[in-house]
């Protein structure tokens, strides 16, 4: 690697493991006429192995003039730089059905991934590094968190694989975790800001019982029963208690 200067501030550890670079580029199932959204190139570990691949076009997020300045030393026509802050890029402005990867900074991993619900339309798959915990809370093994329903509601995901913390350069404090997010064939038409307004209010205070925060007779009429806590309602539930309210509105 480069004499480089990392800098904790926006998350920099490098993925050296050549086995999980190559892992993250096959879980992508890159066509020849993909479109490839990169985010945190770095100093481009990924986005060498992803250009490995015969996909199309390959747009490349970050945020470090410095970092900037190394991707763009990569000589590749299909290769795209942009100094963007990925947790509020217009994904869609990439292209219409779009592959969405990167080694994710910890920081800003979960706006990252509330981004990419936001732009769900035209996202029809990611493998994204985050840190384990997180990677583990979306694909919902634990107790359920308002994110992880989020992104279910317009993701089928799946948990891909654990990456220890001595795979990076310098090493973090915890362990990455690897997850694969399919969009859904048959996503309802659903008022974003208005759903995770929704998420947020039933998932705080969730030791309470569900009729302390909404009103009994539409957990009723949701078929849901209004002593219940939130962590056990499924994701269906959600949805449907989400438009059993706003039809009342
Ligand atoms: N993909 C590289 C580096 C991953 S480290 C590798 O695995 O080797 C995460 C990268 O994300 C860093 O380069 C950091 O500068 C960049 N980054 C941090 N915050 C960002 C943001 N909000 N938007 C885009 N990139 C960001």
């Amino acid at each position: 690697m480069q004499n480089i200067k990392l800098d904790k501030a926006y998350g920099q550890h490098i993925l050296v493991s050549k086995g999980v670079l190559e892992k993250i580029v096959s879980e992508l199932e890159i066509e020849e006429n993909d479109t490839v959204v990169e985010v945190g190139g770095g100093t481009g570990n990924l986005t060498k192995e992803l250009l490995k691949t015969p996909l199309k076009k390959l747009t490349v997020l970050e945020i470090d003039p410095k970092m900037i300045k190394l991707l763009e030393e990569i000589e590749d026509e299909r290769l795209e730089v942009l100094k963007e802050d990925a947790s509020k890029f217009d994904y869609c402005s990439a292209g219409e059905s779009i592959k969405v990867t990167g080694n994710l900074p910890y920081n800003v991993g979960s706006l990252i991934l509330e981004r990419i619900v936001e732009c769900h339309r035209c996202i029809n798959l990611a493998v994204l590094m985050l840190q384990k915990e997180v990677s583990e809370k979306i694909v919902m093994d634990k107790s359920p968190h308002w994110l992880a329903i989020y992104v279910n509601t317009f993701f089928d995901t799946e948990y891909v694989m654990s990456v220890p913390a001595r795979f990076f350069v310098p090493r973090p404090k915890v362990d990455g975790g690897v997850i694969k997010l399919r969009k859904k064939e048959n996503i309802e038409e659903i008022n974003l800001k208005k759903y995770k307004k929704f998420l947020l209010r039933i998932f705080s205070e969730r030791r309470k019982k569900l009729k302390k925060k909404i009103s009994e007779e539409i957990l009723l009429k949701a078929g849901i029963d209004p002593n219940l806590r939130v962590e056990n309602l499924s994701l269906e539930d959600f949805i449907r208690l989400y438009n059993v309210l706003e039809g009342e509105r």
